[in-house]
């Protein structure tokens, strides 16, 4: 599980029906909330002020592709299974020479793949499980890692972009202070000591609007930090240091992201098979 739902994982184990329930649809909108109100923010608010003209289109053209890629490897995530079930039926069971390699599974009473994990809140097997999000709603794992290590990115990446701009922004109205210290103590006579400083609902609305970019990107960002790890070791993020599967940064690649590798980050839309079914694993050792 992630961070967060580590934080969460004692409420999902007591009651995994009630929690996905209850989680996932506020997890959704939460999610929503944010694209809409960063978008909204900066290409309505603060890009006019900062780009002008072919600047101010080139930076529409990027949050289109930024919020496409965001938005679309989200809900490729949630609707890509890595469930053992989602295999075709034969390929569920091991052939007779890698029958060792398969682990019973306590849950579901049957054998499953290498790598695989059984999920208490999807309620079955998941293909080579890295772990449960609860953003996307479902598992991690052998078909759905791409799509959300490149959610992830994008995400992060607006936010990058967006405080950049922001910190532009500030430059040019504030007195060519970039980081704006003012902000802060207004921030706090306006919550704390309940004054009203002066411009405090221009200050307000930009301190506000800073500390979410400055936080929002705190929790893609380090999510990321682990999936880069994972895609450069093949590991999985509750065995990250996990070896025996590391071919090399280029095979990895391929391996999570298919055929394409890491000209996925283009759009969820590019077609990029993976190299097998996710029962197969080959080992480092085998390679060499
Ligand atoms: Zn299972
Ligand atoms: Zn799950």
């Amino acid at each position: 599980m992630c961070y967060v739902n580590d934080f969460c994982s004692y409420f999902a184990k007591r009651s995994p029906t009630k929690f996905v329930q209850i989680v996932h649809p506020l997890s959704t909108i939460f999610v929503l909330a944010g694209i809409v109100y960063f978008f909204s923010v900066q290409m309505f608010f603060i890009a006019p002020k900062v780009y002008k003209g072919m600047g101010y289109m080139l930076y529409w053209i990027l949050a289109i592709f930024i919020t496409h890629n965001i938005l679309g490897n989200w809900l490729a995530c949630y609707r890509t299974s890595s469930s053992v079930e989602s295999l075709p039926k034969e390929a569920q069971v091991p052939v007779p020479e890698e029958e060792h390699l398969w682990r019973f599974c306590d849950t579901c009473k049957k054998l499953m793949p290498p790598r695989s994990w059984h999920c208490g809140l999807c309620k079955c097997c998941i293909l080579r499980r890295d772990h449960h999000c609860i953003f996307t709603s479902t598992c991690i794992g052998h078909n759905n890692q791409r799509y959300f290590l490149w959610f992830l990115f994008h995400l992060s990446f607006a936010l990058v972009v967006s405080l950049v701009t922001f910190c532009i922004y500030l430059n040019r109205t504030h007195c060519n202070t970039l980081l704006y210290p003012e902000m802060y103590s207004h921030f706090l006579l306006y919550f704390i000591c309940d004054a009203q400083p002066d411009k405090s609902k221009e200050s307000l609305f930009e301190t506000v609007a800073y500390l979410l970019i400055f936080l929002a990107g705190l929790m893609p960002g380090f999510m990321l930090a682990y999936q880069i790890q994972i895609l450069c070791l093949n590991a999985t993020y509750n065995q990250i240091y996990e070896l025996v599967y590391d071919l090399g940064f280029l095979r990895n690649c391929k391996v999570i992201m298919g055929q394409r590798g890491l000209w996925t980050f283009i759009s969820p839309l590019l077609k990029s098979p993976l190299p097998h079914d996710g029962t197969k694993w080959e080992m480092k050792k085998e390679s060499n």
